[in-house]
């Protein structure tokens, strides 16, 4: 099975729409309430954003900061039993969509990476 882009995002939003925890839509955005802070103490409100176009399926989290690109564990996270539209969501390259690099280094870009640097060595020349 393999899913257009359209399909795919009609796809995730229709499966987001079905959530509990789903508030509304804020222009492309869906509103659920976020998994990973609990979300305000106002049940009304919520503050993970995802942003359900076929180019740039991304979320953020206006209370935490918890942001990334929709893949299958945020799926899981937000409680959607949906294994195929995870597995096409991995296999999609909605983590191509920085554009900028291709090919190996692909696959690590499903999630935000955090790469510690050693500290600079200096060297001073007198
Ligand atoms: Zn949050």
């Amino acid at each position: 099975m393999s899913l257009t882009k359209e399909e795919l995002a009609e796809r995730l939003k229709s499966r987001l729409e079905d959530l509990d925890s789903f508030r509304g839509y804020a222009g492309d955005e869906a509103k659920v309430r976020c998994p990973s802070c609990g979300d305000s103490e106002n049940e009304q409100s919520a503050h993970l954003y995802i942003k359900v176009v076929p180019e740039e399926l991304v979320y953020f989290c206006f209370r935490c900061r918890y942001s990334g690109r929709v893949d299958a564990d945020l799926l899981v996270q937000l409680g959607i039993a949906d294994h195929d539209l995870g597995r096409e969501l991995k296999s999609s390259g909605n983590s191509s969509y920085s554009g900028k690099r291709k090919g190996k280094t692909l696959s690590l870009l499903t999630k935000p990476v955090r790469i510690e640097l050693p500290k600079s060595i200096e060297v001073v020349i007198r």
